[in-house]
């Protein structure tokens, strides 16, 4: 064929992929300009989004009865602590029915957390659902009616929201069905979001369950984020108006080799920097049942890896920002101070491990127990 046929066939190829701009430049700003809040320095996001189901199993270890009062009750000290958390917390996730609560004084729980300067984030996720022929993974659903419910969560006061997609690490699995079903979902959703000028924050989660190494979650966690920045780039997502909430690469929870933390954060920074471009302003870590000592050193690691890392690295915490928290609470009005005292200091540490300048001073007792929960549902 004649080189000028080739190239004409070529240049109309090209020309074929084009996108129609959904987003102004306005609508661009606004969606950047609440990632990087949210992610600014030294800041993470408090995931205080535990579905009902959740919560009952958290409240089931205090012996506190699973109320909706309860449940506002304990929220309210999350969120009621004091002026020193305002520099740690750049975003609070929300759980629907956590959105429309309220202070004893009759204040919604999205104003105060936005008097505090914090950006207020929603799960719209509907949880997971088998996907069938494979070995026992799944999918996550709630797309159905998810653009007028952004519409609705953004004129309530989210600025953000939360999608979360699992995948499982077994000699058969994550499925390339699995993978691609689940960056598909994540980016439909992302999209939906920013139309709205809400911020999505994209969820894979791959689950710590399993006896597999560290090279294979590694493996594992490029094959998925690589995946899933294809489907973002399909869905014409606009990047800077994102954010990555990913594991930490680490073994499997039952493997019996032990890896420090700075092989996790040298494994965790490679599988990033080769699959999440730097349009993307940060990266929020889930903390997949570490204990929360575990997690903060980790997070300090990663802070401290030797590779260059175009993305803020921070903390989306729900079980190691929480944990100590919730058993100092135990369900009883005196305990809540020493509730907030525990929230605080997490969060003071995990803010110092997002600028790598957390120092350990070996702590003992209950930030050292594991948070691990075999499927963990959200
Ligand atoms: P953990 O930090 O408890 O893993 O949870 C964070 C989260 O939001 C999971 O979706």
């Amino acid at each position: 064929m004649p080189a000028m046929i080739i190239f004409s066939v070529v240049e109309f190829m090209i020309t074929m992929t084009h996108a129609y701009p959904f987003l102004s430049t306005e609508q661009k700003k606004e969606l950047s300009d609440i990632a990087q809040r949210i992610v600014a320095a030294g800041k993470g996001i408090l995931a205080a989004d535990e579905s009902t189901g959740s919560v009952a199993k958290r409240f089931q270890s205090i012996n506190a009865e699973n109320t909706e009062e309860n449940r506002r009750l304990y929220r309210q000290l999350l969120f009621t602590a004091d002026d020193r958390v305002g520099p740690c917390i750049g975003g609070v996730i929300f759980f629907h029915e956590t959105l429309y609560q309220k202070t004893d004084d009759g204040k919604l729980f999205p104003q105060l957390v936005k008097e505090k300067g914090m950006v207020v984030g929603i799960k719209v996720d509907k949880g997971v659902v088998p996907l069938a022929g494979t070995n026992g993974e799944t999918t996550t659903q709630g797309l159905d009616g998810l653009y007028e419910r952004c519409a609705e969560y953004k004129k309530d006061g989210a600025d953000f929201a939360k999608w979360r997609c699992v995948l499982k690490i077994t000699p058969t699995t994550p499925s390339q069905l699995a993978i691609m079903e689940n960056a598909n979902v994540l980016a439909r959703y992302a999209s939906i979001c920013q139309m709205h000028g809400i911020v999505p924050i994209v969820e894979p989660e791959i689950l710590p369950d399993g006896d597999h190494d560290l090279q294979r979650c590694q493996y594992v966690t490029e094959k998925v984020l690589a995946a899933v920045y294809k489907a973002l780039s399909d869905h014409h997502v606009y990047l800077e108006g994102t954010l990555l909430k990913p594991n930490m690469v680490t073994a499997g929870h039952s493997c019996p080799k032990k890896y420090n933390p700075h092989e996790i954060a040298m494994a965790t920074v490679t599988a990033l920097r080769r699959t999440v471009p730097p349009a993307v302003p940060g990266v929020t870590f889930l903390s997949g049942g570490q204990s929360e000592a575990e997690a903060t050193i980790n997070l300090n690691a990663i802070n401290q890896c030797a590779l260059h890392r175009p993305w803020a690295l921070t903390f989306s915490f729900g079980r190691a920002l929480q944990a100590s928290a919730l058993k100092a609470w135990g369900g009883k009005k005196e305990n809540g101070k020493a509730c907030q005292e525990e929230y605080i200091k997490r969060a003071l540490n995990n803010s110092k491990a997002s600028l790598g300048k957390f120092e350990s001073s070996g702590e003992k007792g209950a930030a050292q127990e594991s948070l691990f929960v075999a499927d963990h549902a959200y």
